[in-house]
């Protein structure tokens, strides 16, 4: 297993430096560990390093983790698919979802949202790439569910968030961040208030980093390869 430690001093030097690089101010891209399949135990060796922001797929397996955790205040973000039956469990318990892609979703989370807890911060996935096999919606989409999302009482959105597909060329990375990063720009003329563009895996950060991203999801390159 790769030392959590050594992984995320890295990742986060290389955002530091991409921050640089594409002349980006300092600061301004978090970093969410993507901590899917990974044990509470390596949450808390990035915890004791000061990441605070976790990111979790899997509801089941998140709710576990977030209870054993529970006493050291980190934020959980749900960046996986949302089934209808979930969207309680994920109100009660997250502080953001990424992946908000139907009216219908979005709704039953915004009911769900416990009225003591802030509203749950939202980004909208859309599907840059516009295959089948992935998740979220057109951009022709966006600006209906935007209009919904930010009509609900229980959520405040944030942003958007993008998978694009998997390509090795920087060039091509950037191509489809900058078409979300376009996406983000037009909606911020309507929504003032939204702040977050949640895009960059370990395998595209930097185009992302290059192209305007606020919020990079990483898991590989903190954690090591995931083996389940
Ligand atoms: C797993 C996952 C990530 C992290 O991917 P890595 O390649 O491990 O950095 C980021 N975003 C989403 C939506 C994921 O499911």
């Amino acid at each position: 297993m790769k030392n959590t430690e050594q992984g995320l001093s890295k990742v986060q030097r290389e955002i530091h430096d991409a921050e640089h690089k594409f002349g980006r101010e300092p600061g301004s891209v978090k970093l969410l560990a993507v901590s899917k399949t990974r044990e509470p135990e390596q949450i808390l060796a990035a915890a004791a390093l000061g990441q605070r922001d976790f990111g979790e797929n899997y509801l089941q397996e998140a709710l576990d983790k977030i209870q054993t955790l529970k006493s050291h205040e980190l934020c959980w973000h749900f960046i996986g698919p949302i089934q209808s039956n979930k969207t309680t469990s994920i109100a009660q318990h997250f502080d953001w979802v990424h992946s908000v892609e139907r009216a219908k979703i979005a709704r039953r989370l915004s009911d769900a949202r416990p009225a003591e807890l802030r509203p749950l911060n939202i980004c909208i996935q859309v599907n840059i790439s516009e295959e089948s096999s992935k998740s979220g919606i057109k951009l022709a989409e966006l600006s209906n569910l935007a209009k919904s999302v930010s009509d609900m009482p229980g959520l405040a959105l944030r942003g958007l968030m993008t998978m694009p597909a998997l390509s090795d060329n920087f060039d091509e990375q950037r191509q489809a961040f900058h078409t979300l990063s376009e996406a983000f720009a037009e909606l911020k003329s309507n929504y003032p208030d939204i702040d977050t563009l949640s895009m960059g895996t370990t395998t595209d950060m930097q185009a992302a980093i290059a192209e305007g991203a606020t919020i990079v999801r990483i898991g590989t390159a903190i954690f090591g390869p995931r083996t389940a």
